[in-house]
């Protein structure tokens, strides 16, 4: 069985648009409102040659009234258990929000290598996120443009010590 790589991360960092990026399909919901990832999407994903899983998680999306947020963490979390690594991604444009800093303190308590991602960092206006992103306390950020497939080396760097 290939190695798993889950997605995580707060409402509109880019989750689903990373996910499409390494699937290469266009599997995952992306949407300007954020959060119209309903469920978990798993898709197979190549790196520099490298296969394994990639998970497209919504635990923390909590703006759909039909979906209840403790239910779809707890998937988050269950998803997190059968893991060998856990993508985190911020958005470097937007910086470090009080739902990431949320999300890195329930990282921390979950048995799982986590490689910061810091997106949206085209260009030079995610230069300030990518350096809140380290205070994170889950070392070098790998500054990533999923949208535009910039950086995708680099977490390739990132992840293949590890799964
Ligand atoms: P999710 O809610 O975390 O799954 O985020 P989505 O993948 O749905 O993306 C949310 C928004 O961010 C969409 O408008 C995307 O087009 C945009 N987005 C995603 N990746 C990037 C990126 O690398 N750069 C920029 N500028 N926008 C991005
Ligand atoms: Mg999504």
């Amino acid at each position: 069985m290939s190695a798993q790589v889950i997605i995580i991360g707060r409402p509109n960092v880019g989750k689903s648009t990373l996910f499409n990026r390494l699937v290469g399909k266009k599997l995952a919901l992306v949407d300007d409102q954020g959060g119209v990832t309903r469920d978990r999407r798993m898709g197979d994903a190549f790196l520099a040659g490298m296969p394994f899983t990639v998970i497209d998680t919504a635990g923390w999306e909590d703006d759909d009234p039909e979906t209840l947020p403790g239910r779809m963490r707890k998937q988050t979390e269950v998803s997190v258990e059968g893991a060998d690594a856990a993508l985190f991604v911020i958005d470097s444009r937007a910086g470090i929000t009080p739902l990431d800093e949320e999300i890195a303190r329930w990282l921390r308590q979950q048995d799982v290598p986590v490689v910061m991602v810091a997106n949206k960092a085209e260009g030079k206006a995610g230069d300030g996120g990518i350096m809140d992103a380290f205070a994170l306390g889950f070392g070098d950020p790998v500054p990533l443009s999923a949208e535009h497939g910039e950086g995708v080396a680099d977490l390739f760097d990132a992840l293949w010590p590890i799964i």
